[in-house]
């Protein structure tokens, strides 16, 4: 692990807190190159009737308009979870350097977990991966959130039923 990248994924949570507020599932991603934030994204597929808005797509876009490159080389990706298999292919794609996540996604995660799309020997690109940074405060905030959707379901259904 790397000194910074705890402060970083800090930033990303900040990120995913954004989503949140958009009642968006809170995952966050920032881009870093020379320790400068070329990208930032959260979660928004929902607001953005967008199925690829997931926060590592919105700051891979944003680092590449910034860097006026598709290569977006010597970068760093720091997200609160594991990426997607989407989102792991656009890493591979953009040629970062590497990714650091910090909670696992055991059901969906392309990085290890259910598949492992950035460490397949055949892909013409290698990742470089670090995981677990601030990996309970990452998981954290998406178990409050689906515990605090579920209990909206379920108050939302008492008021029905009394209603
Ligand atoms: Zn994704």
């Amino acid at each position: 692990m790397k000194q910074q990248d705890e402060y970083w994924m800090r930033h990303a949570l900040g990120l995913a807190r954004r989503a949140w507020e958009q009642g968006e599932v809170p995952v966050g991603a920032v881009l870093v190159q020379n320790d400068r934030v070329i990208g930032e994204g959260w979660n928004r597929p929902i607001g953005q009737h967008d199925p690829t808005a997931h926060a590592e797509i919105m700051a891979l876009r944003q680092g590449g308009k910034v860097l006026e490159n598709y290569r977006l080389l010597d970068t760093t990706l720091y997200v609160t979870l594991e990426p997607c298999v989407m989102c792991a292919g656009a890493m591979v794609h953009s040629r970062i350097t590497r990714l650091v996540y910090g909670a696992h996604d055991v059901k969906s995660g392309a990085a290890g977990s259910l598949l492992d799309v950035l460490g397949h020997p055949g892909m013409n690109h290698q990742v470089e991966l670090h995981s677990g940074v601030l990996a309970e405060a990452c998981a954290a905030m998406l178990s409050d959130f689906f515990r605090m959707r579920r209990e909206q379901k379920k108050a939302l259904r008492q008021a029905q039923r009394q209603g």
